[in-house]
């Protein structure tokens, strides 16, 4: 009998924040399936980084995806980049001599059943499940198969980035995906509940219908899957997300900060580059100035504004490495005081180089508070027990080696380990 997996990713949505009157398929579906109460993402806790830690089933210190923006050093110099553009890691490869610094599934399954990948976050993420195209991706800004070519243009996905978009989506998801192509993995990563938590604030009338949505859009593939069983397939359904939210009550300027301070030439200086990642920030320091990692480090650490400051020497602590010259991470101050609705977990955010900031009272993720590191996790299937609730550690590294783990094929190299009670 052939296998194949599916997973569906509602993004951004925080494990308290399901319940009976929330999101009622998904609780109804914990019951048929195992779930995972100590679930984690990675840091930062952001889509691009989470996205491609779930492709690579490593870490970003692994897979060099360090942030959902970051620096890259560039003829000598230090250049910040959004991550979230379709063409960065296509950009990376051309800088650094490759996009991801690891195998995806999409290329270890390229031989062996393929995957399709379906997304409605930034293109950045989207195409982070496979930059060197080796399946088939299908995202807003552009789709793709094999060789990253343009698939045919009545077959290009053109929604919008919010609730109905995602209704388009899962619907051709399932009639594409789970009905007629059957790859070996089939993923559908949901734009909501995280775009409209970071517009509307946590528990407000916006957010909850988003919730309400989203749960209807896991019911769909929920009951395609079952339809699918039913017919005799062998099918692991993981349902999850990549990461919650905190509400944000303030947002800190940190390149003017360390501008005033006297540790960076100027807030557009190149010396220093300061990555914003929403409610945490990675800071480089360019190699021709080694005096301002000591004085920064001193500096972080008096700040009111930083909860964890992790030097270069400690990155690996938090699945990070000093490449590009990442000289710091800091995850912003967070704490478990209610927002106006009730709903607990704040963090000071910082400021983003360029676009918007975060919109005062409303969500924002990244660091290491611990809302935004309670994602969820729900698998049925093959070496999962219903209705059983598991406290081991998982995290995010673990959905590529359970994937391998249920169509039987190996996963070495990877920073993840199977979550199959038994693999048979
Ligand atoms: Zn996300």
């Amino acid at each position: 009998m052939k296998s194949r997996a599916i997973l569906l990713t509602l993004d951004g949505l925080r494990r308290d924040q399901m319940t009976a009157d929330t999101t009622p398929n998904l609780v109804a579906f914990s019951r048929r399936a195992e779930t995972f109460a100590d679930y984690r993402t990675v840091f930062p806790s952001c889509t691009r980084v989470v996205s491609a830690s779930i492709a690579t089933g490593c870490f970003p210190a692994r897979h060099e995806l360090q942030g959902n923006s970051m620096a890259l050093m560039e003829n000598g110099a230090l250049v910040p980049h959004d991550a979230g553009r379709p063409d960065f890691l296509q950009h990376k490869r051309e800088v650094t001599g490759r996009s991801l610094a690891v195998p995806t599934l999409a290329e270890r399954l390229s031989t062996r059943g393929g995957a399709i990948i379906f997304s409605n976050v930034s293109p950045g993420a989207a195409y982070a499940h496979d930059p060197d195209g080796y399946g088939h991706v299908y995202h807003r800004a552009g789709s793709f198969g094999p060789g990253r070519v343009p698939v045919p243009d009545g077959d290009q996905l053109r929604v919008e980035p919010d609730l109905n978009g995602d209704r388009t989506m899962t619907e051709r998801f399932i009639r594409d995906v789970l009905f007629e192509q059957r790859p070996a993995l089939g993923v559908l990563w949901l734009g909501d509940p995280d775009a409209t938590q970071h517009n509307h604030p946590l528990g407000s009338d916006e957010y909850l219908e988003a919730l309400r949505q989203s749960d209807l859009r896991a019911r769909e593939v929920i009951d395609a899957v079952e339809a699918c069983r039913a017919g005799g397939e062998d099918i692991l359904l993981i349902i999850g997300s990549d990461h919650g939210h905190q509400t944000v009550i303030g947002v800190i300027d940190i390149e003017h900060e360390l501008a005033v301070a006297g540790l960076k030439d100027s807030e557009v200086s190149r010396d220093v580059v300061v990555s914003s990642n929403g409610t945490s920030a990675l800071i480089y320091v360019h190699p021709d100035h080694p005096d301002r990692v000591r004085a920064l480090g001193a500096y972080l650490n008096r700040v009111d504004w930083a909860d964890h400051v992790i030097p270069a020497g400690d990155l690996h602590l938090v699945g990070q490495a000093p490449h590009q010259h990442l000289a710091f991470a800091v995850s912003m101050r967070a704490s478990d005081e209610v927002n106006a609705y009730g709903v607990p977990g704040t963090s000071l955010v910082a400021k983003p180089a360029s676009g918007k900031p975060d919109r005062l009272g409303c969500g924002q993720h990244g660091g290491l508070g611990t809302c935004e590191q309670s994602p969820f996790l729900m698998i049925s299937g093959a070496g999962f027990a219903a209705g059983e609730m598991r406290r081991d550690c998982a995290a995010v590294i673990d959905i590529a080696p359970t994937v391998l783990a249920h169509l039987g094929l190996p996963a070495e190299g990877m920073d993840g380990v199977a979550l199959q009670r038994s693999v048979t």
